[in-house]
């Protein structure tokens, strides 16, 4: 695979770089153009950007168990069209990823996968919070970092699961939500909750636990990563906890920076743009029920900002395929979650585009920083193995069942037109996406 992106724009957050020039690649390798023959395929590449490849730290493949929504196969080949050269799988499968033996089957399925595929495992057997996995087993056997997602880690087994995943070298990425005071709700607390009569979510659910988890962080000296965060109340606590040398990381997710609670009536307006009228054909919508729920426009903004300044460490996608018989159902009986390998980048162009957040930052918070917490590095610099996206910042895309590699089209975007489309993505060293920039023989 060699070949050169002539006049590309190249955003590297590894080393701050964001100029125009060349991307030359020499059997998978970046080479300084001048190595490459003159007779090497040239692509034009201006007005494409060139960032290191995107690491979703949290992905939903659902297999085993759920393949008729996902499969390695088919979540991989959605992640690479999203410019992601790997993706983390969480450990929420059926049966779960509690063993160390399930773990190298489902490595070696990810292993001619489009993407790297990263296994995340099991704190606790069968997700049943009841008695803590084998960890250092699992890490063994791979696993990058250890979840009950879906669910905080109880109070009984936190301390002695975050020592564990430390005795690995390991981060636990904590679902921060306090049962109790979740219990029962549907969507976000406040005036849309109370005026669709859906029993509502208060933040205090996310910051209760999240406060817990820092505080048996800094009592353990562990790694811990807060994933999903969805309050500016949480984000808060984050910051405080780092001033006291708090070992602790976070994400959010594309639509908890962009959407709000309002799309659950109906309104379809970005969290930054004033909200627009509501169509009450598309309230009660049961693809925009999802955990942590859709927040408040003031959290969304507060999200925004913290992304900017840096609090936030990486947008994860959440990527939760689901079949249409559980998601176009009444709200009440919809399953949580939404796809999003495939519009995460899309989403943040839109909040580039108005504003809210500098493009090398949207870029450093989809591959440099979430790759580093998993022990990945992104660089591209000469000498670098590829892995790499390229896209179209200005191109749109309309998200349909047709247009998506995913099984799964559960996305309150469905029919909506979006900025960005990926031309090509390259996973160390290797094409995994081509939207024809290249000719077949490069
Ligand atoms: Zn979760």
């Amino acid at each position: 695979m060699t070949f050169l992106l002539a006049g590309a724009r190249v955003v590297d957050p590894s080393s701050g770089e964001d100029a125009v020039r060349d991307v030359a690649i020499l059997e998978g390798r970046l080479v300084d153009p001048a190595q490459l023959s003159d007779d090497a395929p040239r692509v034009d590449a201006a007005g494409l950007v060139v960032a290191p490849g995107f690491c979703d730290l949290h992905t939903h493949l659902r297999e085993p168990g759920g393949e008729g929504a996902e499969t390695i196969a088919s979540g991989a080949r959605a992640a690479v069209r999203g410019g992601f050269t790997t993706v983390c799988a969480m450990p929420n499968t059926s049966p779960p990823l509690d063993d160390p033996d399930l773990l190298a089957d489902l490595a070696s399925r990810a292993a001619g996968a489009a993407a790297r595929v990263r296994f995340i495992g099991a704190v606790t057997r069968g997700r049943a919070g009841e008695a803590l996995t084998d960890v250092a087993a699992l890490a063994g056997a791979g696993a990058v970092a250890f979840s009950d997602d879906g669910a905080a880690v109880p109070d009984a087994l936190l301390e002695a699961a975050l020592g564990a995943a430390m005795a690995s070298d390991r981060p636990l990425f904590e679902h921060a939500e306090d049962p109790a005071l979740a219990a029962g709700a549907l969507m976000r607390a406040g005036p849309t909750a109370l005026r669709l009569g859906l029993t509502g979510w208060p933040p205090a659910a996310e910051l209760a636990c999240v406060e817990r988890d820092l505080a048996a962080a800094e009592a353990t000296g562990a790694r811990l990563h807060l994933t999903h965060l969805s309050t500016g109340a949480a984000l808060d606590a984050v910051r405080a906890a780092r001033r006291r040398g708090v070992r602790v990381t976070c994400d959010v997710t594309p639509h908890h920076l962009a959407l709000t609670d309002a799309w659950v009536s109906g309104d379809r307006a970005w969290s930054w743009e004033e909200p627009g009228d509501v169509d009450g054909a598309l309230a009660y919508d049961g693809r925009c029920r999802v955990n942590p729920p859709l927040p408040a426009r003031d959290d969304a903004l507060a999200l925004l900002a913290g992304l900017a300044d840096g609090t936030i460490d990486a947008i994860a996608t959440d990527h939760a395929p689901h079949p249409p018989e559980r998601t176009l159902v009444p709200f009440d009986a919809a399953a949580p979650g939404l796809i999003g390998l495939e519009t995460a980048l899309s989403i943040g162009l839109a909040a580039v585009a108005a504003g809210r957040v500098p493009l090398p930052v949207l870029l450093a918070a989809l591959s440099v920083r979430p790759a580093a917490i998993i022990g990945e590095q992104r660089s591209l610099a000469v000498g670098s193995r590829a892995d790499l996206v390229a896209f179209d910042p200005v191109a749109t895309w309309t998200v349909m069942p047709e247009t998506l590699a995913s099984r799964s089209s559960n996305t309150p975007l469905l029919g909506r037109t979006l900025p960005g489309v990926v031309r090509l993505t390259i996973a160390d060293g290797r094409v995994t996406w081509n939207d024809g920039i290249l000719a077949p023989r490069a």
